[in-house]
């Protein structure tokens, strides 16, 4: 039978470079930590057994778990579309959120069409995050911080950016097209400093040779060693 639904077709993958049924596509990395703190608390919750989580804070981590699990299979199974067995993963872990709702299981298509569904609930959510979140969020899943800075590093402008649960940002490395590994991009006109919002690693970049004469560089391999002091 065909599946009127194809989002992972190679034909529409080769056609876009981001992929249809996430847009835009969540980072793996991101949605690994967001995975980890919910199952944290989750069994969390229940090692303490007393009230200091109530059953819906509980519920709530509980299947936000299983949400970002299946959600993680199924960038797995879209990123490789030829391999079946990502793609029964991936209806098999969508399937475990849904007999944790009390729904019947679906499809393996039907199943993965109806998580990707979910999971823009989720985003849209008003709270996406613990109350209790590390990142200070309180549940919203965004803090508002500073996004452009004077030329002495002044803040100038703020916005709601995404929260990280607590944790720094990946760093962007020296090939990053945006900002060289700096985190922020300069506007001459204003003589101002962006932050660099996406990581975009150039393929023409060629690092810059080691000076062989710098002691912290090790002449042998031209990579930083430890300190000669
Ligand atoms: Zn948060
Ligand atoms: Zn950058």
């Amino acid at each position: 039978m065909a599946i009127a639904i194809s989002a992972s077709t190679p034909t529409e993958e080769a056609d876009s470079p981001v992929h249809p049924a996430y847009d835009p596509t969540p980072s793996i990395p991101r949605l690994l930590t967001e995975l980890v703190q919910e199952e944290f608390w989750t069994r969390y919750a229940t090692i303490r057994g007393d009230n200091t989580f109530t059953p819906d804070y509980t519920a709530d981590r509980k299947r936000t778990a299983l949400l970002l699990r299946a959600v993680i299979a199924d960038l797995v199974a879209l990123a490789a579309p030829d391999d079946a067995q990502h793609a029964a993963d991936a209806a098999a872990a969508a399937n475990a959120l849904r007999r944790a709702d009390w729904q019947m299981t679906l499809p393996a298509q039907a199943a993965r069409d109806w998580l990707r569904g979910q999971y823009q609930r989720h985003l849209e959510d008003n709270d996406p995050h613990p109350p209790n979140c590390p990142g200070g969020c309180s549940g919203a899943g965004f803090v508002v911080e500073p996004v452009i800075w004077q030329n002495d590093g002044g803040p100038v402008h703020e916005e709601p950016m995404a929260c990280h649960r607590g944790e720094e940002d990946d760093p962007h490395a020296a090939d990053c097209a945006g900002c060289h590994g700096t985190g922020k991009t300069y506007d001459a006109e204003f003589s101002e400093y962006s932050v660099c919002d996406r990581y975009t690693p150039d393929p023409a970049y060629e690092p810059v040779p080691a000076h062989h004469d710098d002691p912290w560089v090790s002449t042998a391999t031209g990579h930083f060693d430890e300190s000669p002091f």
